[in-house]
């Protein structure tokens, strides 16, 4: 009875540990502070600051427990890493070219750079990194946007950094006729249209910033724009709603975080919060600002109720995984010798996905939105060229090519997404020319060509094509490609991860004692546990 306790006991420590640690794990804060002309140098620019207060600003910025801080009036990453130390942040900065300096007002000190940045804690995954230049009118005067991509979260989310002109602080910009609201009138549509952009591609977004405007009043104009898109409301959510700023002098916000309709289910209800600089808003005084907008912040919760399936945590995580396409690679490798020596021109007939590249990464996302494959999501999968290589398979097609080999590559992902494929490998490094490979997506001659008697499966076609030398696609627009592919071909190989990606063979047709004799040798199979046409 005793050990029975024991085990249960255990059993709730155990889970009531995990459950804790996942809760920590998925909560990620998103903060925007504009930090007020942060110099990267002691002493320099309009707030002059000491070695003391980069220090109380630096001990400050820890409390908030950030994780991505979108900031604003920042001089260079240097600026930035004294307040967020690069151990701990990654720093990005846009590259808004540097513009003329002023004198500022009071100081007679020359004015630094206005530029923004995220800070993001080591460790989060983020990508493609790019400044959103089009908010800046080609007006050197005005700030451009920032954009990451985050991909710690289930789905990517285009995360975007804004500091928009100021001076425009009226409810409806298009009606003023000051100087600032004219320029402001021209940002809207350009921030606009980016959100719809994202909108219609169905991607999760987030803004941050300080948006110099007070979004959140009643009937204001810039908020209403945002809402709509072509006549009917989008559900996009501010964290200020409800939420005060800290200003003592101005408590309407103009610093906002706004969320995009597919981000909103990460969105936690009550976060939103206003840093006071360590007082309350009752005590804290103007004095007490390390900067003139106080951060504020609202967290998004990534955990999925989904399971990523073991097919895809096999597949990226385990050593096995390697291991196996590593070792397949290398002994059907060891076979070239022979069909090098062979006299008439030949090609290694190859598949892609789960062959070359490893699209692991797009099923680990759709598990967690508890989705499956569609044709559009995987469309936006490829285009986005961020698979990886399957172990092995660079330095076999390496080897394919130096001993004089040919391969065409015939895939089932679109013949429109070719181009697309093409340059996720190259940029893999496979050595991979037009003269020496072609590319034969599946278009709809493919579909429809199965008959049950010559084509058994919709990659039949393409092969015949490769091996009696009509294949044009493989020279159509690189016409010095057609000496090598506009002729007979002998097929030495074929490889794949799909039963059908081998001459008219199906799950229901494949002769495994064959199959099995001739494994590394005139074919190699690959494993791929997490779909097929098996599944
Ligand atoms: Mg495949």
């Amino acid at each position: 009875m005793k050990n029975y306790f024991l085990i249960l006991l255990t059993f709730f420590i155990v889970t009531s540990n995990t459950a804790n640690s996942q809760s920590i794990d998925s909560d990620y804060r998103f903060v925007t502070w504009n930090i007020e002309h942060l110099a990267e140098n002691n002493e320099e620019g309009c707030v002059a600051r000491t070695e003391q207060d980069y220090e109380k600003l630096r001990s400050f910025a820890a409390t908030m427990d950030a994780d991505i801080v979108a900031l604003q009036e920042v001089e260079s990453v240097k600026a930035v890493s004294r307040v967020f130390p690069e151990n701990e942040w990654e720093i990005v900065l846009s590259d808004r070219p540097s513009s003329g300096s002023y004198e500022c007002r009071g100081s007679g000190r020359p004015s630094t750079q206005q530029r923004v940045a995220f800070a993001i804690k080591k460790g989060i995954e983020f990508e493609k990194v790019d400044s959103f230049k089009e908010l800046a009118l080609n007006n050197p005067g005005l700030r451009y946007g920032l954009v990451i991509r985050l991909t710690a979260s289930p789905e990517p989310i285009e995360v975007m950094n804004v500091h928009m002109k100021s001076g425009c602080f009226v409810n409806d910009y298009s009606t003023s006729d000051r100087d600032a609201c004219e320029t402001f009138e021209q940002q809207v549509p350009v921030l606009d249209k980016w959100i719809e952009n994202n909108v219609t591609e169905g991607k999760a977004f987030v803004i941050l910033g300080d948006f110099n405007h007070r979004i959140t009043t009643p009937d204001n104009r810039f908020w209403q724009d945002l809402e709509d898109m072509n006549g009917k409301p989008i559900s996009i959510k501010s964290s200020m709603e409800n939420v005060r700023g800290c200003h003592p002098r101005y408590p309407e916000p103009i610093d906002h975080i706004v969320a995009g309709p597919n981000s909103l289910k990460y969105y936690s209800q009550g976060s939103e919060n206003v840093f006071y600089f360590g007082k309350t808003p009752d005590t804290m005084t103007e004095e007490d600002m390390l900067s003139d907008h106080c951060p504020i912040s609202v967290d998004l919760n990534f955990a999925s109720p989904f399971p990523v399936s073991s097919a895809v945590l096999w597949t990226q995580n385990s050593a096995e995984y390697e291991l196996i396409t590593s070792f397949l690679y290398q002994e059907a490798q060891k076979n070239l010798k022979n069909l090098a020596q062979n006299s008439d021109p030949w090609v290694v007939i190859m598949d892609v996905d789960e062959t070359l590249l490893d699209n692991s990464e797009y099923n680990r996302r759709r598990d967690k939105l508890g989705l499956g494959y569609t044709s559009e999501s995987w469309a936006e999968w490829v285009k986005e060229e961020a698979a990886t290589e399957i172990p092995g398979s660079k330095q076999f097609v390496t080897e394919v090519l130096k001993s004089g080999g040919q391969i065409a590559l015939i895939t089932n992902r679109n013949r429109s997404l070719d181009d697309y494929t093409w340059s996720n490998l190259r940029s893999l490094g496979f050595p991979i020319e037009r003269i020496n490979t072609c590319i034969l997506g599946r278009n709809e001659q493919d579909a429809n060509s199965v008959n049950g008697k010559e084509f058994i499966n919709d990659k039949d076609l393409r092969r015949d094509q490769i091996s009696l030398g009509t294949a044009e696609a493989c020279w159509e627009g690189h016409p010095n490609a057609a000496e090598k592919w506009n002729r007979q071909l002998k097929v030495v190989m074929q490889i794949g991860d799909n039963i059908k990606d081998f001459a008219r063979t199906t799950q229901e047709n494949v002769d495994m004692t064959l199959f099995l004799s001739r494994q590394a040798k005139d074919i190699l199979i690959l494993p791929n546990a997490m779909y097929g046409s098996w599944d």
